[in-house]
């Protein structure tokens, strides 16, 4: 079992509707310790590639995509979800069904923070159906940038997000895959990498 399996064992809870609350160190208090850890491992295992701006998606996945950046010394560029009066630039838009807050969100990027040709890696907390991911996807795309791989701390592998993405290609890496979680016995199983 690597860090974040053993840290989801010991602090991850079980919701019904397949919803794994991590807020003890991933989405509301941030443990330093497993980030470094986190970014560490994408940082290895994107090794070789050439990352340009990491990108990602308010809220959750801006810790992780933070101390990613730091790393690598590029720009993050986060997603945002609700237009807001002073956010007057050019936008590219895209839609994600959130799980979590069963709503559609419109989320949008300013078009001066992503340029053609750039190399983007994009970053969030969780995989579930790749809503998310195939929203920023579509953002990088209508700024013609490239997306060199997709990282995330926790994919659910029983949703059908990591499967669709690598078979349309990308390189997908997940640093914790849960196969199966039982709400009643707080047990999660993860799948071998
Ligand atoms: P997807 O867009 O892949 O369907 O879902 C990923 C997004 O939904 C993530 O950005 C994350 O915020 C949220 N999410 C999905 N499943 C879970 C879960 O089990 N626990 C938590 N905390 N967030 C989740």
């Amino acid at each position: 079992m690597n860090f974040l399996e053993e840290k989801i064992i010991t602090d991850g809870k079980i919701f019904d509707e397949n919803i794994l609350k991590v807020d003890g160190f991933l989405n509301h208090q941030i443990d330093m310790d497993i980030m470094r850890q986190i970014a560490c491992e994408f940082k290895r295992r994107f090794k070789g590639d050439h990352v340009d701006k990491i990108l990602t998606i308010e809220a959750s996945g801006i810790a992780v995509a933070v101390m990613l950046a730091n790393m690598y010394d590029v720009p993050v560029v986060f997603a945002k979800k609700n237009a807001t009066v002073n956010s007057t630039d050019d936008k590219y838009m895209s839609e994600a069904y959130s799980f979590t807050q069963k709503k559609m969100n419109n989320i949008f990027v300013s078009k001066p923070y992503l340029k053609e040709g750039e190399c983007i890696l994009i970053i969030d907390d969780f995989l579930a159906d790749g809503q998310a991911a195939s929203a920023l996807i579509d953002i990088v795309n209508q700024a013609k940038a490239k997306v060199v791989g997709i990282g995330v701390a926790i994919e659910k592998g029983q949703q059908k997000g990591g499967k669709i993405l690598r078979e349309k290609g990308f390189h997908v890496e997940s640093l914790a895959i849960i196969d199966s979680m039982n709400t009643e016995t707080q047990t999660v199983f993860f799948r071998r990498q």
